[in-house]
This record gives structure tokens, sequence and C-alpha cells, in this order.
């Protein structure tokens, strides 16, 4: 979209739109909107809108809470799920402070100076996100639960996949937002689905993501289900990843693909992946930011564990996809609790210090890792990823390069915010433990 204010106005009075929500993202990605009626509409596109910062988790202290909200006129949507009449329609927004400064804090603003970045070097990032999710039931009392009678399995359909009907609703949903759906199919574990929409520029992929999320909750719960993004709700079936494929385009052309190549890479393309690799260990607090999230990451349920990257095999953290003349980059490790726009932002931003700096990747790993033994992979230089939310958190605290990219205020707020959450699970006693030791011991 490419919406003047005129046009916001006449499609508001056109459509009986009657609520306009305002929406942004707090540090952690979630949602957050205020709503306002038509009469208000003047001042919401003045960017006269306000709400109270020091309410929202990771933003502002108390003593400056007040914060503007800009209406990005570009993300203008009807939600088609509510009603008809006086419909209800959304703006992203980005936040600023009262003097008109944009808010250093806000995560969309963090992802507009990288990508602004990128663009002083004449390069336009682009971005397929690949989100999985689980259906699940709700219980007696509505609250949703982990369990689904279907034993679906990859591709599945009916009547074995009993999802189908709520994404059949989901994908007319997102298409009806303006979405572009390139395909929707049953995931390998059961009640696991993925609907993958066609890639966009880094900001619009952001946005997308986090509306995306909003209609597969919203339609679910109109289908009776409960719908998770959380990275792995059950042990021993595949957890949730959130793939992104990346490219970067100089003068509308992919600069990743170099026919003389013999993988068809070129060399900003290695460079890229040489400067997610280094920064690897960082990135992953950002792309997988919950105490869960790492209960993903282990072998045996097609998640990365190790850092490597391969042409062909399935199993690494990097993988470059047959896609014919354009060549992608796909990083297989982030989930869908990350923070879509910090996601975005510190993988952008490692790459762009791969190529700045000519950092080349090691050699490609072309066998299954997980066949490899632990001398092996040592002798190959065989990295792994964090194991926990904690090994994350130092790790991030070491790559002042990443860190920099959240900027300090942020990135402080949100490694106290993780630690504590680490903390309070580290006090946790499980029923595993309950299992292993209470009889033994
Ligand atoms: N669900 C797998 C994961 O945790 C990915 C499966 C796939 O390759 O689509 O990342
Ligand atoms: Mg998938
Ligand atoms: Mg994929």
């Amino acid at each position: 979209n490419n919406y003047t204010r005129e046009d916001i106005l006449r499609l508001v009075e056109e459509e009986d739109v009657e609520f306009i929500r305002l929406q942004f993202t707090d540090i952690f990605g979630t949602m957050k909107n205020v709503a306002v009626t038509t009469s208000q509409l003047e001042k919401a596109l003045n960017n006269k809108c306000m709400f109270d910062g020091s309410s929202i988790e990771g933003f502002a202290r108390i003593e400056q809470s007040d914060m503007y909200l800009y209406p990005d006129l570009n993300t203008f949507e009807i939600f088609p799920w509510r009603p008809q009449q006086g419909k209800v329609a959304r703006m992203i927004c980005d936040v600023h402070r009262p003097d008109g400064t944009p808010f250093d804090s806000d995560p969309r603003y963090v992802l507009k100076r990288v990508l602004e970045d990128a663009r002083s070097d004449g390069y336009e990032f682009n971005v397929g996100p690949e989100c999985e999710f689980f259906l699940f039931e709700t219980d007696e009392d509505g609250q949703p639960t982990t369990r689904t009678h279907e034993n679906a399995s990859y591709f599945d359909l009916g009547p074995l996949d009993f999802g189908e009907n709520a994404r059949r609703d989901m994908v007319l949903t997102l298409e009806d937002m303006g979405f572009e759906i390139e395909a929707s199919h049953h995931e390998a574990a059961p009640g696991q689905h993925e609907i993958v929409f066609r890639y966009d520029e880094g900001l619009a992929t952001a946005d997308n993501i986090m509306t995306f999320k909003l209609v597969v909750k919203t339609i679910a719960k109109r289908h009776g289900l409960h719908a998770t993004f959380m990275p792995k709700p059950n042990l021993g079936a595949n957890g949730s990843g959130m793939h992104l494929n990346m490219t970067l385009n100089r003068d509308g052309v992919n600069v990743f693909t170099d026919n003389f190549d013999e993988k068809g890479l070129s060399k900003e393309a290695y460079y890229f992946i040489g400067g997610i690799m280094k920064h690897m260990k960082a990135i992953t607090f950002i792309t997988n930011p919950t105490v869960n999230s790492y209960k993903r990451l282990i072998p045996g349920y097609e998640a990365p564990v190790y850092i490597a990257w391969s042409e062909t095999n399935r199993t690494p953290l990097i993988r470059i996809p047959a896609a014919g003349e354009e060549s992608r980059i796909e990083l297989r490790s982030p989930d869908p609790s990350a923070n879509p726009y910090l996601a975005l932002a510190v993988c952008l931003a490692a790459g762009l210090d791969g190529i700045r700096n000519e950092i080349m990747p090691p050699e490609s790993v072309d066998t299954n890792i997980y066949k490899l033994t632990q001398k092996e992979r040592e002798r190959m230089g065989i990295d792994s990823l964090p194991g926990s939310l904690l090994e994350a958190a130092r790790e991030f605290e070491k790559d002042t390069f990443i860190k920099d990219v959240l900027g300090k205020e942020l990135a402080e707020k949100y490694i106290a915010a993780k630690k504590e959450e680490y903390r309070q699970y580290r006090a946790q006693i499980t029923e595993w433990e309950i299992q292993k030791y209470l009889r033994v011991i």
C-alpha cells in the first residue's frame, strides 16, 4: 500500500469504518493497541494520540512516560473478522517522544535504523518467513491445553488433518488483509500447521508477522481452538520454527546470486553467511528469546543445534534452498516467540557486518551433522548454539556489536528481563526431576 492522508480519510468514509486501532509492539514482541473512533481520526493522523509508556513492558521510565503514536499510513487494513458495519481498521504506529523524536527502544525503530544503514550501501533487505504454530483444544473453561485429538503429520489432509477448516479461514482472512499466501499445510507434529506468505521488504515482513499471529490466534478462537506460537509445547514432537529466508537486492537485483559460482552464491552471500555465523550466539538471544525456545533446539526434530551451513542438507543452521535463479539464505534457528522487528534487525546487521568486513564463512557441511561424533565436529570446527536462555544472554552480553544494534537502553532492559525469566524457571521443580530422583535418592 502507498496511502496518503487523503486516502485514509476517504477509505474510512467509504468503508464505513467506525474504529481505528493504533498498534505497536513492546520489546518482547507483544502487540499492543488503543482504539479510537473516527471522530478522533484527524487527531490520530496528526500524530497526537498518546499513551503511557511506563505501562508498557520495557518502554520508558516513569518520569518520562508520555509517548506518541505516529501511524504508518501504509499499514492501514480493515479487520475482516469484526462487524462489517461500523468496521474496525488498524494502523501500525511508530512510537515517538513528546519532543517528536523517535523513541530509541521502539522495536520498529530499531529495525528501521538497520534497514536505513543497509540502504546507505544500496541494499534492500527482503525476508520470507515460515511461521509454524500449533492448534490445540480448549478445556471446559475455555482455557488452552496442549491437547490435540488429531494425529496427522507432514502434508496430511482431512479427515486426518483436523485443523483444515480453521486453516482455510486463516488463509482467506489473511488474503482479505492483503497477504499473498504461497502455501498452507499440516506440519510434522500432531496439531502443527504452517502458512507461508510471500516475502517482502524487511519492515513490511516484520509488520506482517505481527499481523499474521493476530489473525491466526483470532481465527483459531472462532473455531474453538487455541493457536500457539510457543516454540516447543510438547515433548517428543517437533517444535515450531520461524525460518527466515533472506536476500539482499541492489537496484531490484538479487545480489546473493552468482551463476558462475559452484553454489550459485556471490561474494556478498558468503560474507553475509559469515557475518551471521560470527554473531550467531548473540543473535540467538533475540531469535530464541524464551526458556522454552531451547527445548526446541535439540537433535532429532528438524531444528538446528550446531552452527554450520549447508547447500543441500536440512540439519544445519543455515541452508541454501534450491530456488532456481534466485539464491537466498535460510536461517533455521529463529522461532516465533521472537520479536520479529528485533530478530530481523540483528540478522541484517550481522549480515552487513559480514559484507563490510569480508568475513568468509567456514566450509559448508553437507553431511548429517547429527551423525558426526563430538571429536569429528571439533576437528571440523563446528560449534553449538547456546543451550539455554541464560547461555544466550551471556553470549549476547559479550557481543557489543549485536548489543549496539538494539541500543543501550533496550539491550539492558531486555537482558534484565530475560535473566529474571530464567531465574524464575531455574527455581521450578519439574515433574521430570520428581520422576528421576524422588525414589532413587
Ligand atoms: N518444525 C521444524 C523446526 O522446528 C522445521 C520443519 C521444517 O523444515 O519445516 O524448525
Ligand atoms: Mg515447516
Ligand atoms: Mg524452511
